[in-house]
């Protein structure tokens, strides 16, 4: 048995039966890490000492549950070694952002959700690379270096969080978090074989998540399997009051939901799957539109009812996407300003510390969004740019209003392709930008989605389903994802890691 290619829930068995202990599990996964990841570069830091501490914690909890018989009630993630993306912040652990405007930086306060999986008893192994802000859709933009696809280490791992979702694929961690404002979870899910989830905005805390473009961000977890995405999101969760933009509405038990879909031949009968005609488009991987449309065919076969829908807007989105985000960000990026976090190059008055610091510390991609955001938001371009994307916004959201109140589930491809060569995008912004049309819609609206292994293409590389539901309707969609994957087999494949020369 290979601990490191555990599940969370398979692992929590064997956990709570003594059959192996949280820190063999914990030293399994960290020698995975020392043996394997100098060829993926999943992990920007490690941190075997707090891991391996949370782990004798771990123990000591499971060893006195197991002497009083109470295994049922531990927390449910007791033990369990995962991996976060470096936009959000642990106490005391470096956070850089994939940027080096936050080199040497040591966050005075962890992440709500960070603080969450801790009371529920996972185990922390380090931080993981990520597009620099998480502006990117390969990992590329890392101003550290970048990461490789587990399946293919000569392609992307998608972006922008490519190190959790490398991690998670090559067995370097049970489990991971990623941030998502276009697409940052799901697409690098699809470009890596595993689960990913975006929750509604709001039912995840952000506190403690560096805000990049903070009406469309949302942290979620990456997984091997969709009982596992359940058990993460659960833990993550919630109402937290240092949030202000998140939902007091309950959290349901996303697992114990899961049980009943196993129970008849057709488990999804009743449930309404929409196909919306604009999400297959000219250009895109033919393999990846056929596994896509197999897939719709069995949720068909296990009894969902599959209508045609359309959201005529969709073209609009990745313009008004870019718009937005980019005018976000160009604000929420001020506070880097050389005086209160990380590098600061001193110049001989305030203006030129502020020029000579944001100038050395931010890469190119993020200078862009900064460039364009500030002309979007100026005073004369206002109402041309930023105004009217915000009008387009509404229509986007009111296409998926409509379409949702037919169906329960819309069914698509979360990336038109699958996982391409590193450097074919790289100095090609707008060819990087489009990697995520099929999943920053449904950030403007708001709204769940999450990318499932689906199939394979002719080179064996990943291609992932995208279902998206509506708001606070995570149940559901975990139900409807969990019940293809036990109908199919894709989930099971792992990549097998060679080395590579560099
Ligand atoms: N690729 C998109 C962007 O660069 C989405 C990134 C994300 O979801 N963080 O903005």
């Amino acid at each position: 048995m290979s601990l490191p290619a555990l599940t969370i829930h398979e692992a929590a068995r064997l956990l709570a039966a003594g059959e192996i202990s949280a820190t063999e599990l914990t030293e399994a996964v960290l020698d995975r890490i020392f043996s394997v990841d100098n060829a993926i570069k999943a992990y920007l830091t490690l941190t075997p000492e707090l891991a391996l501490e949370g782990a004798r914690a771990a123990d000591m909890s499971l060893g006195e549950a197991r002497r009083n018989g109470t295994t049922a009630d531990l927390p449910p993630l007791t033990g369990i070694p995962f991996a976060i993306k470096d936009v959000i912040t642990v106490e005391g652990v470096p956070l850089t952002c994939g940027s080096r405007i936050l080199e040497g930086y040591l966050p005075p306060y962890g992440a709500t959700v960070v603080d969450r999986l801790g009371a529920a008893g996972a185990v922390i192994l380090g931080k993981t690379n990520t597009d620099e802000f998480a502006m990117g859709s390969s990992t590329e933009n890392s101003a550290y270096f970048t990461t490789r696809n587990p399946w293919d280490l000569t392609r992307v791992p998608g972006g922008s969080s490519g190190g959790s979702a490398a991690a998670v694929a090559a067995d370097l961690c049970l489990a991971a978090l990623g941030s998502d404002t276009g697409g940052s979870v799901r697409q690098p899910a699809s470009l890596c074989g595993v689960v990913g989830l975006k929750p509604t905005y709001g039912r995840v805390s952000r506190y403690g998540l560096v805000a990049y473009a903070s009406s469309f961000d949302q942290i979620g977890p990456f997984a091997k399997d969709v009982t596992d995405a359940a058990i993460m999101l659960s833990a993550m969760a919630g109402h937290d009051p240092s949030d202000s933009t998140s939902l007091r509405d309950p959290v349901p038990d996303y697992r114990g939901g899961l049980q009943q879909s196993a129970a008849t031949s057709r488990p999804l009968a009743g449930v309404r799957v929409g196909v919306p005609g604009e999400y297959f488009i000219p250009g895109m991987q033919a393999e990846v539109e056929a596994a896509v449309r197999k897939a719709v065919g069995v949720l068909e076969e296990l009894g969902a009812e599959v209508h045609p829908i359309s959201l005529p807007h969709t073209d609009l989105a990745l313009p008004v996407y870019y718009l937005l985000a980019s005018a976000e960000a160009s604000a929420n990026l001020a506070r880097f300003d050389g005086i209160r976090y990380g590098l600061s190059e001193r110049g001989g008055s305030l203006w030129e510390t502020y020029l000579e610091t944001r100038s050395k510390g931010f890469g190119p991609e993020v200078k862009r969004r900064i460039m364009l955001g500030a002309y979007a938001l100026s005073a004369g371009y206002y109402d041309a740019y930023y105004l009217k994307a915000q009008q387009v916004r509404t229509l986007i959201k009111a296409d998926f209003d409509a379409a949702l109140a037919e169906v329960d589930v819309i069914a698509c491809p979360t990336s038109p392709v699958t996982a391409f060569p590193i450097g074919e995008r790289a100095n090609d912004p707008l060819s990087m930008y489009l990697a995520d049309i099929f999943t920053l819609s449904l950030n403007l609206a708001g709204l769940p989605g999450m990318s499932l292994p689906c199939g394979f293409d002719g080179k064996s590389l990943p291609i992932g389903l995208q279902l998206i539901a509506g708001p606070l309707q995570e149940e559901r969609l975990l139900r409807v994802a969990h019940t293809y994957e036990q109908a199919t087999e894709w989930h099971l494949r792992r990549p097998v890691v060679g080395t590579i020369e560099d």
